[in-house]
C-alpha cells in the first residue's frame, strides 16, 4: 500500500516538468516520514512559485507530505531576466522556477498540481482546500506563498512596457542602466527614499510628480539634489530603444529618459486570507500579511512567505529566504 502511494505522488509530480523526467523520479528506498493516515498530508502549499517551491523543498527533504498548488503567474514573469539572485544571475525568472520544479521531482513526498486555490477551512492539524477542479485536500499546516499582482494604472502604455521600459527596482535591474538617464514616477512622500537610493547607479534623475501635491521643502531637497521635477499627470508611456520612455503629460509637456522607474500599488492574488481574516500590515503600496518570527500568521497553523508577506524588500533572494523559513518551521511544528 505505502509503496504503490509513493509511485502514485511521484507520478503526479509533474508541473513544468518533462515526463522523462517525472518518470526518473521514484526511488523506493526513499520513504515519507509523516506517521498520518495517507489521506492527510502534512502541508499544503498555495503558491507554487520562489517562496512556495522554497518552502516544499525543505519539507520534501523532511520526507513530509506536501501538496504545491500553483497557478503559473509569478509576478517577475514580465521581465526578461532576472538579477541579483546568487547562483542565477542574469537568467529568465522562467528558467529559474522550471529548474527548482526539475530539481523538486526527486523528492516523492511533493506533489505539484497546477491548479488554482479557492478556499481554506478548518483548524490547525486538519486544514481543507478546495480548488478551482473541484478537488478538496486536507493537511495539517498550509503555508500561504501566492504573492502579489501589480495594479497597473490607467496610462497608455503603462502595462505594455511593464518589465522592459517601466521597472520596479533598482536592485533588480539599476546595473544594466547606471549611469543613463532615469525617470522616477512619484507615488507618495515615501518617493524621496527611491531618490536617495538612485544615487548610486546615476546622477541623471527627472522625477514625474504625476498629479501629486509635493512639499515645499520636498521641492527644494530635489533641486539640491540635481533632480529635476517635472509637474503633471501622465498620460501616455511610449517605448523607445529597447527600454527608452517617452513620458507624456496632461499639461502637452512631454519628457525622455532612458529607464522609468514606477511603484504601482498591488494587492495578493488571492483573497484566501481576507476569508480567514488572517492580520495584515499597510505598506505604502498595498498590504502585507503580519507573521510573526517564525512565518506564522495569526492563525495557528497557517504560515505565509515571499511578496505576500514581505512589507520590507521583496525579491526572489527574499521570497525563498521566507519560504525555506516557514517550510522549516511548519515541519518543527509538528514534531511530537
Ligand atoms: C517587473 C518585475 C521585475 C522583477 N525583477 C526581479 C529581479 O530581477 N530580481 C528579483 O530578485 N526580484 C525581481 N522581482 C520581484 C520578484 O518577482 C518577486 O519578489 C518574487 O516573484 C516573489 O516570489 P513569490 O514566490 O513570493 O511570489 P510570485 O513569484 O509572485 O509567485 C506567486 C505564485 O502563486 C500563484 N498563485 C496565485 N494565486 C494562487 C492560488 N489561488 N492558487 C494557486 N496558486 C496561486 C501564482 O500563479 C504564482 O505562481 C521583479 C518584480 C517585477 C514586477
Amino acid at each position: 500500500m505505502r509503496r504503490r502511494t509513493l509511485l502514485k505522488l511521484a507520478a503526479l509530480s509533474t508541473i513544468g516538468v518533462p515526463s522523462t523526467q517525472a518518470a526518473a523520479t521514484p526511488n523506493s528506498s526513499l520513504s515519507i516520514r509523516n506517521s498520518e493516515s495517507i489521506t492527510m498530508n502534512d502541508v499544503i502549499i498555495i503558491g507554487g512559485s520562489f517562496a512556495g517551491l522554497a518552502a516544499a523543498l525543505q519539507l520534501g527533504r523532511a520526507r513530509r507530505k506536501v501538496i504545491v498548488f500553483d497557478t503559473g503567474l509569478q509576478r517577475n514573469r514580465f521581465a526578461g531576466r532576472s538579477h541579483g539572485v546568487l547562483g542565477h544571475d542574469d537568467k529568465p525568472p522562467s528558467d529559474i522556477l522550471a529548474e527548482a520544479r526539475q530539481q523538486l521531482a526527486r523528492y516523492p513526498a511533493i506533489k505539484m498540481v497546477n491548479a488554482r486555490a479557492d478556499s481554506i477551512s478548518g483548524t490547525i492539524d486538519n486544514f481543507s482546500v478546495l480548488t478551482g477542479d473541484g478537488e478538496t485536500v486536507s493537511a495539517r499546516r498550509v503555508v500561504l506563498s501566492y504573492g502579489v499582482v501589480d495594479q497597473m494604472p490607467d496610462v497608455r502604455g503603462f502595462a505594455e512596457n511593464w518589465g522592459t521600459s517601466v521597472i520596479p527596482c533598482p536592485y533588480c535591474d539599476g546595473f544594466e542602466v547606471a549611469d543613463q538617464h532615469w525617470g522616477l514616477v512619484w507615488s507618495g512622500p515615501q518617493s524621496i527614499n527611491q531618490v536617495r537610493l538612485f544615487h548610486d547607479w546615476t546622477d541623471r534623475l527627472t522625477v514625474f510628480g504625476n498629479g501629486h501635491d509635493i512639499a515645499a521643502d520636498t521641492r527644494a531637497d530635489l533641486a539640491a539634489r540635481h533632480a529635476p521635477l517635472v509637474d503633471g499627470r501622465i498620460t501616455e508611456i511610449v517605448r523607445h530603444g529597447s527600454h527608452g520612455a517617452t513620458i507624456k503629460l496632461d499639461t502637452g509637456a512631454e519628457g525622455a529618459v532612458d529607464i522609468l522607474f514606477a511603484h504601482p500599488r498591488n494587492k495578493p492574488s488571492a483573497s484566501l486570507h481576507d476569508a480567514l481574516g488572517l492580520a495584515t500590515v499597510n505598506t505604502p503600496t498595498g498590504i502585507a500579511l503580519k507573521t510573526d518570527e517564525r512565518r506564522e500568521t495569526s492563525m495557528p497553523g497557517i504560515y505565509a512567505a515571499g511578496d505576500l508577506a514581505n512589507p520590507g524588500i521583496p525579491s526572489v533572494t527574499t521570497a525563498i529566504w521566507q519560504g525555506a523559513s516557514a517550510g522549516i518551521f511548519a515541519q518543527q511544528s509538528m514534531l511530537t
